[in-house]
């Protein structure tokens, strides 16, 4: 059975003449770990006699995926994976979430149309990203893990900040905070990372109709496409490694932190900023600046 170390630490880090607090979900666990591990929880917690496969799909080198390998691996059961293609220098040279999923013996299919209706008894269906009401379980233990830290450390207004995909753990995190303390309104803030803001909105509303419950969503005013090389996200990945010493993951977080330097307001209070983890990862992006950014001197 795996054991998540929790609750994460928080750290206090400085970047860019800013004071935040850290919250290392990252550290959770070293195969287990992030917002997946939270999103996942409740499948680690719970006894699922029936059940026999995981099934699944999306991109073939996501994080969620590789943590489904691995609940997968501990749980005894097969873990089918629907992709829409796997890129030839990937399946080549594997690397990154790909490879260690493989090494989980993740079985890959190519998607169709049937997937969505599958209905077999023995099969424990997830959400591209893990974008599911279950998700609800463990981001509400996150929750409790950051209340019980504000009121140890005396925090009346706490600001939390954290890039979304789904926006998945956003949403159950501001609605998890409010429910269990509404006596001190602790705001959510996000970005979006994949799609526009609009799409993020859509998500919360699927997840959640009462708008109360929706985190703030703060944006730049460029335009951003998810996965794309950007010299401005490899640069304040470099600069976040220099400045703090804590490896960011290379998709969500750069976009993160530009985000919230980009809206210094919110940090005029006490700022909580999640890693949720997402390293292994950074391989293939890395693969990728590295190529292109050769210059950059770290
Ligand atoms: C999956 C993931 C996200 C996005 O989480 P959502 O719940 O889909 O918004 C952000 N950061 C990292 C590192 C992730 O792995």
């Amino acid at each position: 059975m795996i054991t998540l170390f929790s609750p994460s630490p928080v750290e206090q880090i400085s970047f860019d003449n800013y004071t935040l607090f850290l919250k290392r979900d990252d550290l959770l666990h070293p195969d287990f770990s992030g917002n997946k591990a939270r999103k996942f929880h409740y499948f680690l917690q719970n006894d699922f006699p029936d059940i026999k496969k995981i099934v699944s799909y999306g991109s073939a080198q996501s994080n969620a995926m590789y943590s489904l390998s691995v609940l997968a691996k501990m749980r005894g059961w097969e873990f089918e994976y629907y992709v829409d293609h796997v890129a030839e220098y990937l399946k080549e040279n594997p690397h990154g979430n790909y490879k260690a999923a493989l090494e989980n013996h993740t079985i890959f299919q190519m998607r169709n149309e049937e997937l969505g209706m599958r209905n077999e008894e023995a099969v424990l269906f997830i959400e591209e990203g893990g974008r599911q009401k279950e998700a609800e379980f463990g981001i509400e233990i996150l929750a409790q893990e950051i209340l019980d830290w504000q009121k140890e450390k005396g925090i009346e207004a706490l600001n939390i900040f954290l890039p979304s995909g789904t926006g998945t753990t956003a949403l159950f995190l501001q609605k998890s905070l409010l429910t269990l303390d509404a006596s001190r309104f602790t705001h959510v803030y996000t970005c979006a990372c994949v799609g526009d803001d609009a799409y993020l909105k859509k998500q919360f509303f699927e997840l959640e109709e009462d708008e109360k419950y929706h985190p703030c969503i703060l944006s730049l005013e460029k335009k951003h496409h998810f996965g794309k090389l950007y010299r401005d996200n490899y640069e304040i990945w470099l600069k976040l490694q220099q400045q703090t010493g804590v490896v960011f993951d290379l998709l969500y977080d750069p976009l993160g932190w530009r985000t919230l330097l980009a809206h210094p307001e919110v940090m005029s209070k006490p700022t909580l900023y999640i890693h949720q983890g997402g390293v292994l990862g950074n391989e293939s992006m890395l693969l990728r600046y590295e190529r292109k950014y050769k210059n950059i001197e770290n």
